[in-house]
């Protein structure tokens, strides 16, 4: 038996269809460096997507490597109510410096779901002890995506992993998203007012007093196809909550740590957050960790004599883990001594372009969208119309097939493909990985039936 024939005696693997691996079993991958997989038949792929949009500076970075082998020496994990260690405290030090001004305590957890419920549950008890009890629900974007435990299931919108579930989940309450591909109001992402925001302001009018957060991915809504909007709907957001009492929580998982160009995604907007979710990037793609960064006015909420039951009685057995301190700790070093950030940046304007060049003319890209070094191409059946192709044919999973044939792995959300790569990818493997979608994408589309 070879592996991957022992690896499917044994694992089911997430997000998957099972039955879709007699065709393509899954990938052993041994070792890796920087952009790139290898695995146990020699052959290597580019991680355009970062391993689900974690992995920040490649793959085996050596400083975070020798961070986590000197840490793993010293204190590999410890309970954390009542004991901490130093790691997590530089950690906290260090982000405290950098995350939007306003927003003072951090609390651990350990995975990006484990973020949002904390989140969730904070902005309820804050709300129940400080006299408003009716607000007990969340208003949220369709489309949106905040993970698979059941209550960040509840706030996400994207139907192929909720649809399903919908009645074992929350009463939420769903806001239009920004559309800017499809722009109702025919504005461009660029010059709008974000018009589409009113929407969102009869909800507030209706619902804003029962309401206890907003929780929004800051300008990309990621696992919906890397749909961008205007800076500009997170001001207005920012304000109505204000008004209405509502906490504004920023999901910062997927595009927090520079993947939009900036350290945080809130930043273009110079907001602050009441609640903010940290994860994926936060450790480099390490370990999984997470935070939820709040202000000093939902900490004072919580603070009083034990009699008074005011406490946050949640935890995670992995709340704070050294190792990935430390792992955390190093990307943050790396950040500030390297210019990694910079660089991203002189090169992001450069990828789209290529993009451009090789793609825009093709009859059945319908869109060419780019923050930071994320670019999404939506593949459409017809442009004038902005007709998506019927799903079940599965035109962005046969290309990914055969992109991985060519050695990219690219993994697209539906019919959109994505590159979200580590944020030290070079101009050579952005020629390289383009020239090999855009093959991919016409052998596909041109042969299709
Ligand atoms: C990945 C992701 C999550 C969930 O994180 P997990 O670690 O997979 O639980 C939540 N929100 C956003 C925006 C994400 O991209």
């Amino acid at each position: 038996m070879n592996l991957s024939e022992k690896d499917l005696q044994y694992i089911w693997h997430p997000c998957s269809q099972m039955k879709d691996y007699e065709e393509l079993p899954p990938i052993i991958i041994q070792h890796a460096k920087g952009m790139y997989l290898y695995d146990t038949q020699g052959n290597s792929y580019m991680d355009v997507v970062s391993s689900w949009w974690c992995n920040l500076l490649g793959h085996c970075n050596d400083r975070i490597n020798q961070a986590v082998k000197t840490q793993i020496d010293q204190l590999e994990h410890v309970i954390f109510a009542n004991f901490s260690h130093t790691p997590a405290i530089t950690l906290c030090e260090k982000l405290h410096k950098i995350v939007p001004t306003g927003l003072e305590k951090f609390f651990f957890s350990d995975n990006g779901s484990a973020a949002v419920e904390v989140a969730m549950k904070m902005s309820f008890q804050y709300h129940y002890q400080t006299g408003n009890p009716q607000k007990k629900r969340f208003m949220t974007l369709t489309d949106a995506y905040h993970g698979e435990t059941l209550g960040a299931l509840s706030v996400g919108g994207v139907d192929l992993y909720s649809e399903l579930y919908k009645p074992i989940l929350l009463d939420v309450i769903r806001i239009e998203a920004p559309d800017c591909y499809r722009c109702k109001y025919g504005k461009t992402r660029n010059t709008c007012h974000a018009e589409c925001f009113i929407e969102t302001e009869k909800s507030f009018a209706r619902f804003g007093n029962e309401t206890s957060a907003f929780i929004i991915e800051p300008l990309v809504q990621a696992a919906a196809g890397m749909k961008i909007y205007s800076p500009v709907y997170l001001q207005k957001l920012r304000t109505l909550c204000n008004e209405y009492n509502v906490h504004l929580i920023a999901d910062e998982i997927a595009v927090g740590y520079g993947r939009t160009g900036k350290m945080f995604a809130c930043n273009h907007a110079g907001i602050t957050p009441d609640l903010m979710c940290l994860s994926k990037g936060l450790t480099g793609g390490y370990m999984p960790t997470a935070l939820t960064v709040t202000t000093q006015k939902i900490y004072d909420a919580f603070y009083a004599d034990y009699q008074e039951g005011k406490a946050f009685m949640h935890s995670h057995t992995y709340c704070g883990n050294p190792l990935a301190c430390a792992a955390a700790i190093e990307v943050l070093n790396i950040l500030e001594e390297e210019p990694i950030l910079q660089t991203a940046n002189e090169n992001s304007a450069y990828f789209t372009n290529l993009i451009k060049h090789e793609l825009e003319n093709f009859s059945y890209i319908g869109d060419i969208r780019s923050i930071g070094l994320i670019n999404a191409i939506e593949l459409v059946k017809d442009r004038e119309r902005k007709t998506p192709f019927d799903a079940s044919y599965r035109y962005g999973y046969q290309i990914y097939k055969k992109a991985l044939q060519k050695g990219l792995l690219l993994r697209p959300l539906g019919d959109i493909l994505y590159f979200n790569p580590p944020l030290i990818m070079t101009r050579d493997d952005m020629k390289k990985a383009i020239k090999i979608c855009t093959s991919c994408i016409k052998e596909v589309l041109e042969t299709k039936t």
